[in-house]
C-alpha cells in the first residue's frame, strides 16, 4: 500500500513587482468605430540593459493601445463640418486596411526600427525597434526623454502598420512623410527637427511631413486624411494624383510651401504648437 501523498503546499507567491500608482481612469462612453488589432511585444534579449529601459519608459498595454488610437484617428478620422479651416469634400466611405495584429519586437539590430509583414501574411505585422538605438538615445539628449522617442518612433512605425501605399506604387517619400506627419501632428517631436525645406518635396520623413502639415493648413483640415484614402483607391501617378486632389500640382504646392517659410512666422504656428501641446497630453495623461 503506498503512502498518501502529503497535501500540496502551494508554493510562496512571486513578489509583487512595484508598479506606479495610477489614477483610474475615465471610461470612454463612445466605443471607438476602429477594429480591433491584437497588440504583442516580443523582447528578445532580456539581458540587454534597453530592455530594461524600455520597459521602464514604455507601458506596453496600455502606451501601445493608446498610440494606436493615436494613429487611426489622424489616419482615419474626417474633420467635423462645424470645422471652419474644412473645405474638402466629404467622403463616402472611409476605408481602413485589414490589418489584425502588430507585434513589437525589441532586439539588438542596426538602424532604428522598421516596420514588415509577419511570415503569416501581410495583415499580421512587426514593428522591429533597435535596442542598441534606444541605448543611444537615452544618454545623447538632454530635455528629451527615451520615453518620448520610443513614443514617437513607435508612432511613425504604427502608421505604417495602417496607411495606405497605393498598391505598392506610392512614392516612398510620401510615405515616410505621413508617417512623421502623424508623429508631428501627435506631438512626439524630437529636438533636431526642423522645420525647412529640403532637396525636394519626397525627401521624406520630417520634411514631407512638415510640407503635408502646410497643406493640412492651408488646403484645409482633413487633407492628409484625403491623400490616405486615395492612396487606398488607386495606383499613384504623379501628374494626376496631386492635381485630381488639390487642383495643383505637387511641384507648385512645393513651391507655395518654400515660399511660405521665408516669410514671418505667423499665427498658424502658434496654433499648431497648441494643438500639438494638447494632443500630446491626451497621450501622457493616461501615462
Ligand atoms: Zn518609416
Amino acid at each position: 500500500m503506498s503512502a498518501v501523498p502529503p497535501e500540496p503546499t502551494p508554493s510562496q507567491a512571486p513578489p509583487t513587482l512595484a508598479t506606479p500608482t495610477r489614477e483610474p481612469e475615465p471610461t470612454s462612453t463612445k466605443p471607438s468605430d476602429f477594429p480591433k488589432v491584437k497588440l504583442r511585444l516580443e523582447l528578445r534579449d532580456l539581458s540587454h540593459e534597453s530592455t530594461d529601459l524600455f520597459l521602464k519608459n514604455f507601458n506596453s498595454a496600455k502606451d501601445f493601445a493608446d498610440l494606436v488610437d493615436v494613429v487611426l484617428k489622424r489616419l482615419y478620422t474626417f474633420p467635423n463640418h462645424d470645422d471652419p479651416t474644412t473645405s474638402l469634400p466629404t467622403p463616402s466611405t472611409t476605408k481602413i486596411p485589414g490589418t489584425r495584429s502588430v507585434t513589437l519586437i525589441l532586439r539588438d539590430m542596426d538602424g532604428v526600427a522598421y516596420t514588415t509583414g509577419s511570415d503569416i501574411d501581410n495583415d499580421h505585422k512587426e514593428v522591429h525597434l533597435s535596442l542598441s538605438y534606444l541605448n543611444h538615445v537615452a544618454s545623447a539628449r538632454a530635455g528629451y526623454t527615451a520615453r518620448d522617442e520610443i513614443l514617437g518612433v513607435v508612432c511613425h512605425e504604427l502608421v505604417h502598420c495602417f496607411q495606405w501605399n497605393a498598391k505598392n506604387t506610392c512614392n516612398g517619400g510620401l510615405i515616410e512623410g505621413i508617417a512623421d506627419w502623424v508623429r508631428l501632428n501627435a506631438g512626439f517631436v524630437p529636438p533636431h527637427w526642423k522645420k525647412e525645406a529640403g532637396k525636394s518635396w519626397d525627401t521624406g520623413y520630417q520634411n514631407t511631413g512638415y510640407f503635408l502639415d502646410w497643406i493640412e493648413k492651408s488646403r484645409g483640415t482633413g487633407s492628409v486624411y484625403v491623400i490616405n484614402q486615395a492612396l487606398c483607391h488607386q495606383k499613384y501617378h504623379e501628374d494626376t494624383f496631386w492635381k485630381d486632389l488639390f487642383g495643383q500640382s505637387v511641384d507648385d504646392l512645393w513651391t507655395e510651401y518654400t515660399e511660405s517659410l521665408k516669410k514671418p512666422k505667423d499665427s498658424l504656428d502658434d496654433s499648431s504648437l497648441k494643438m500639438q501641446v494638447r494632443i500630446k497630453k491626451e497621450v501622457e495623461g493616461h501615462s
